[in-house]
């Protein structure tokens, strides 16, 4: 298969830039439009197509994009001097998590120092008043500015009030404070639980960290409400907004969290990005019946089943992925498949057959030419015109054969470019030589002909970082890997649009600023193509519009 992004742009757009190549007929035959953008620099992301400084929406679709004489071809409703910002189509961010939590959970990844964590644990108390269990993730010594780990005086001083248990980045551990100390009945007379430790300071207290063995607090929190998941839900799609998404893939859901989204986006889809969703494999006959009533009363271009998601190995951060030479240093560890290999192709098999699409985990070289092999196997027992599976990840450089499979059998790539600057470390601890190199590649599979699209995951979510690594390879150490894999910025904001609607099958009505397409777009101050990539880290976007609305503008 070649690749479909160099398709020349839509058949609505020769025709209508023919339409408005003369000059335009005098009032009152002016075509009436609801929104005008003029004075702007219009990226249409689509290889081939002109830009322009104009830009014509009518009822959510992109009718014109053209030079300064196109304003006259229109009345508009709103017309909008874009003073020299930039426009470009929104992000679809193609693999990514959306979290919901309970009320009570506090996110604790980004906090470095204990102060800054009882301040966090304070204001939540107050927030939820006495008795509320308070609960967060992500805390690690090594982040925290002090040194140690947080203890149970750190907590009793910031909740004294309300029982608190805070799990370690990893999950290994937690520490609780003396209220849920006493809820679970946990005193010094309390013997070491199996499997694992109730900590005791050099004072000879509790200090409030149990090891491995959590459940013996964590047993007392309540389920979060459904109320308050949607409510935190909601709150995380929104966030995508200020990051210029206006299409999110959620990487990984279960089948009875479907009717959280359904609900969402009945009540509220039109005011959030757009979003699909991959579902876990319970069987053909359970997904048949599931997926028959699934998208009742939804409107599909709002929220959508995505492709079938399976985990063919597990990650750097494990270490657990599955590769084809030892790690570096580690003896002969290679990770592993995260089921074993026969049972991996029946699934993908079954899958496959029964028509839907599937997005696959594979990071090591060993699972990717594994999980390749397993489709193109699927594929040339059941022919199918248009599945557009894809592999998640790819962040090891397989063979060029199975690169040659891959393209052969039209087997696609979500790509994360951002891991090559976030995870860096990992990387460098466990590989070496030339798949260190060529960690996330993108250019090597574009040159073997697979489709390869661009997005974030959460590391961090939004696509900054993954447009500058994609421009740079360069790591959060600021060594460059492999610069053979970088691809120009142009490309990479057309795989960061159009590539995610490609792979949800939508790429005549998305991904492209070219009249025929659903005006969802985003503005920046400044054309990132002029920028030094440096500054593509911290470039903040402007405004956020979905189908001719907008949704989201950055306070000034
Ligand atoms: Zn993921």
């Amino acid at each position: 298969m070649t690749d479909r992004s160099l398709k020349p742009w839509g058949r609505h757009a020769l025709l209508t830039v023919l339409l408005f190549l003369g000059a335009c007929t005098p009032e009152p035959s002016k075509t009436r439009v609801d929104l005008l953008l003029t004075n702007g620099v219009i990226i249409p992301g689509a290889p081939g197509a002109p830009g322009g400084n104009v830009m014509a929406v009518k009822e959510g679709r992109i009718v014109a994009v053209g030079g300064p004489e196109l304003a006259d071809c229109f009345i508009a409703t709103v017309t909008r001097d874009l003073e020299g910002q930039t426009v470009l189509p929104g992000f679809d961010d193609v693999h990514s998590h959306i979290h919901s939590y309970a009320r009570r959970y506090i996110p604790l990844q980004k906090i470095t120092s204990i102060e800054a964590l009882k301040g966090a644990v304070q204001a939540k108390a107050e927030a939820l008043g006495p008795g509320e269990w308070i609960t967060g993730y992500g805390w690690s010594e090594d982040a925290l500015t002090e040194g140690r780990k947080p203890h149970r005086d750190d907590l009793d001083e910031a909740a004294p009030d309300n029982p608190v248990l805070l799990t370690r980045a990893g999950g290994h551990s937690a520490v609780a404070n003396s209220a849920a100390l006493d809820l679970g009945e946990i005193t010094l007379a309390t013997p070491q639980p199996e499997g694992g430790v109730i900590e005791r300071g050099e004072d000879g207290r509790l200090n409030g960290i149990i090891r491995e063995r959590q459940d013996l607090l964590a047993q007392y929190i309540p389920p979060p409400t459904q109320e308050e998941l949607k409510e935190s839900l909601t709150a995380s799609l929104e966030a995508l907004l200020p990051l210029g998404i206006t299409a999110v893939t959620h990487a990984s859901e279960r089948l009875e969290r479907w009717p959280l989204w359904r609900e969402i986006y009945q009540e509220r889809g039109a005011r959030l990005p757009r979003a699909r969703v991959q579902m876990h494999w319970e069987g053909t006959e359970a997904m048949a019946r599931f997926k028959a009533s699934a998208h009742e009363g939804l409107d599909t271009d709002r929220l959508s089943l995505g492709a079938i998601k399976i985990f063919a190995d597990g990650g750097f951060t494990g270490p657990a992925a599955f590769t084809k030479a030892p790690y570096k240093d580690m003896d002969d560890y290679r990770g592993y498949l995260n089921l074993p290999e026969e049972e991996l192709r029946a699934l993908v098999d079954e899958v496959h057959r029964a028509g839907w699409q599937m997005g696959i985990h594979a990071i090591g070289d060993a699972a990717i030419e594994i999980t390749a092999d397993a489709l193109a196997k699927a594929i040339e027992a059941t022919p199918r015109n248009n599945h557009r599976h894809y592999l998640n990840h790819f962040s090891m450089r397989p063979s060029d054969e199975t690169m040659a499979q891959m393209a052969a059998h039209g087997i696609a790539i979500a790509q994360q470019p951002n891991f090559t600057y976030t995870l860096a470390g990992r990387y460098s601890t466990y590989l070496d030589g030339w798949r260190l190199a060529h960690n996330n590649p993108v250019k090597s599979p574009i040159d073997a002909g697979i489709f390869v699209a661009l997005s974030s995951d959460i590391l961090p979510i939004g696509p900054m970082v993954g447009l500058y690594a994609a421009v740079t390879r360069k790591g959060m150490d600021g060594v460059v890997y492999g610069a053979d894999e970088a691809i120009p910025l142009e490309e990479a904001l057309h795989r960061y649009s159009y590539g995610g609607a490609w792979l949800a099958f939508r790429e005549e009505d998305r991904g492209q600023l070219v009249p025929g397409q659903l005006a969802d777009f985003i503005m920046l101050k400044r054309d990132p193509r002029s920028l030094d990539p440096d500054a593509l880290l911290t470039l903040p976007v402007e405004e956020t519009w979905i189908q001719g609305e907008r949704l989201w503008q950055r306070s000034p």
